[in-house]
């Protein structure tokens, strides 16, 4: 059985990305920080409709809750086809306002937390000769954000991230690729007011904010082997607000 273990799966983009590749046919490993009735509620759902799929806390910007978070995984799974590094937080404020505990906390989670997940994945990747890895970046990454400066840095970081880290598991059959949301509709959001989501909608030329399964959809196409000959590419999922 295929397997994948999705950071920050318990709501949001990483729970509808569980919810497809369980469908698909994974055996899915449900990582969350502190969502634990989410997490479970989802993997009960998961499992009622025939589907694999299990629970795992971690703060991802923590080795060694990565570490006994990668035990789990592969004491459970035995192997590891499909990595996402989904999890996120996000925050709205001017640069002069962050304080700097909020700014490690960003590249904690963001690139910390991409750098523990990847080293715990890739020496058993390149033992088995294969694996796909795959980044949640977003548009504020490619364009920048007003007021999201943390935010954008650390989206930025993933996506360079992403492409070295093709570049140097390329020889070992391992790829890594990169997916850019644009505006989704998710508990992200949810601190923005009707007028400000409606103007990022109007400037959107699809003219509407995407779904988060419409994120899985191109995540399980990026793992997949119909993606074969693709890596180290950041594919905008944005309804063409960057083009
Ligand atoms: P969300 O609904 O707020 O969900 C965030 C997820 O990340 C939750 O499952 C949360 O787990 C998890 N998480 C947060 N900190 C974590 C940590 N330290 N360790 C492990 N998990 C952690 O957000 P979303 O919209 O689905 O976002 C998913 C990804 O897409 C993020 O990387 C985000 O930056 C990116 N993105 C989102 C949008 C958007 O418009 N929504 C656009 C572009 C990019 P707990 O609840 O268990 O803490």
């Amino acid at each position: 059985m295929k397997t994948v273990l999705i950071t920050g799966a318990s709501r949001g983009i990483g729970a509808a990305a569980a919810r497809l590749f369980a469908k698909n046919g994974y055996a899915v490993a449900v990582n969350y920080c502190s969502s634990k009735e989410a997490a479970d509620r989802l993997v009960a759902e998961i499992t009622a409709q025939g589907g694999e799929a299990f629970a795992v806390q971690a703060d991802v910007s923590k080795a060694d809750e990565v570490k006994r978070m990668m035990q789990a995984v592969y004491d459970r799974c035995g192997h590891l086809d499909v990595l996402i590094h989904n999890a996120g937080i996000a925050q709205q404020k001017l640069l002069t306002d962050t304080e700097e505990q909020e700014w490690h906390r960003m590249m904690g989670v963001h690139l910390d937390g991409a750098y523990h997940c990847c080293q715990a994945v890739i020496p058993a990747m390149v033992r088995q000769g294969y694996g796909s890895i795959l980044t949640v970046s977003s548009i504020w990454g490619v364009t920048g954000a007003s007021c999201e400066a943390p935010y954008s840095a650390a989206k930025a970081g993933l996506i360079g991230f992403s492409k070295a880290l093709a570049k140097e598991l390329g020889p070992s059959n391992i790829r890594v690729n990169c997916v850019a949301p644009g505006v989704i509709q998710t508990d992200m959001c949810a601190s923005f007011d009707e007028n400000t989501l409606r103007g990022l909608a109007d400037d959107t030329p699809l003219g509407r904010l995407g779904k988060p399964e419409e994120v899985a959809e191109a995540l399980l196409f990026l793992a997949s082997d119909n993606a074969s000959y693709i890596t180290g590419q950041v594919l905008g999922v944005n309804g063409g607000f960057v083009v």
